[in-house]
């Protein structure tokens, strides 16, 4: 679980816990992944969660972190971390702050642990959002300053849900034991929400957090999309509610599917190049 000290991350932990599953937290602040593996040992047994060192924006980290579960048995790998804001150090060089984050740290881990998710039959379940319906695939604006704030994030949750699908796309042309599928949580009142809006949070927190999914609530489009036996591949999951803002979780359609996915050899290919991770790469005959 990617982002798993906080938010909607930290609530699929504890319910993937509870439910007996042995969770990897994969955090970049040291003292935040304490916390959080402190309060799930505590709750659920020392064996339930393990703190694991991940910094998406940071290829190298991502590697490192790869390298360290690689041999763990891997059932599952949910790529949940995100952030709304491009500001601050750029490990990621030449790309928008988030789309290397959301996407371009997401796409390499998972390339980097194929091997094991394969070898279970594993899922890799990639959390979007609902703001992918806002923005064009015109990847060309990923690069550093090459698109405003609110786009910039739409762009990185679109790229979530291109890759998701066009993932579960070439595992079946390679025929990989293994499923891809995505989802979205609604709206949630997490630090993401406060990040974004920082102004109107602090006037009016008691607002937000009644019209918004509480964090358990936004985990359960990820918790079904990761645990429920019967979803098959290349399904999206999101609330169910009035405008997909909250509820229990539904499969959904993609909007504008097509033409999304027209994008999804564009980004692959950059992403392959930005990231040096050959995704399926020993099975490029096949796709
Ligand atoms: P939070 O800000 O509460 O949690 C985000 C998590 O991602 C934190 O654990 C954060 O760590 C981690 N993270 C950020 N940057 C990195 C990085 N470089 N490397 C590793 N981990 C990182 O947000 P949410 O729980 O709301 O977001 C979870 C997912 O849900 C995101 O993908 C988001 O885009 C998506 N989403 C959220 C919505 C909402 O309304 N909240 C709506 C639609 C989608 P740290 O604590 O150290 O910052």
């Amino acid at each position: 679980m990617t982002g798993a000290n906080a938010g909607i991350g930290f609530a699929c932990a504890v319910q993937l816990c509870k439910q007996g599953a042995r969770v990897l937290l994969g955090c970049r602040d040291e003292g935040r992944g304490r916390e959080a593996q402190r309060i799930l040992q505590d709750r659920y047994g020392e064996s339930s969660a393990q703190l694991v060192s991940l910094d998406l924006s940071d290829q190298q980290s991502v590697r490192r972190c790869a390298e360290m579960v690689e041999s763990s048995p891997l059932h599952g790998l949910v790529n949940n971390a995100g952030i709304v804001r491009a500001g601050g150090q750029n490990s990621a060089g030449e790309f928008d702050l988030r789309f290397a984050t959301n996407h371009l740290g997401h796409f390499a881990l998972t390339g980097l642990l194929l091997g094991p998710l394969t070898r279970t039959g594993g899922r890799v379940v990639t959390v979007s959002s609902m703001t992918y319906r806002t923005i064009e695939p015109n990847w060309g604006l990923s690069r550093t300053g090459g698109i405003e704030f609110k786009g910039g994030y739409a762009l990185s949750k679109l790229a979530n849900l291109v890759f998701a699908l066009e993932l579960q796309r070439r595992a079946e042309r390679a025929e990989l034991n293994l499923k891809s599928v995505a989802c979205h949580p609604g709206a949630v009142d997490t630090n993401m929400i406060a990040n974004y809006v920082p102004r109107l949070y602090r006037i009016a927190r008691p607002l937000i957090a009644w019209l918004l999914n509480s964090p358990s609530g936004g985990a359960l489009p990820v918790l079904r999309a990761i645990t429920d036996p019967d979803v098959q591949g290349g399904e999206f999951f999101a609330p169910r509610g009035l405008m997909e803002w909250a509820g229990g979780a539904t499969p959904v359609q993609v909007r504008g599917l097509h033409k999304k996915m027209n994008s999804a050899k564009a980004l692959w290919d950059l992403s392959e190049q930005a990231t040096g991770v050959n995704v399926l790469s020993e099975y490029q005959a096949f796709i």
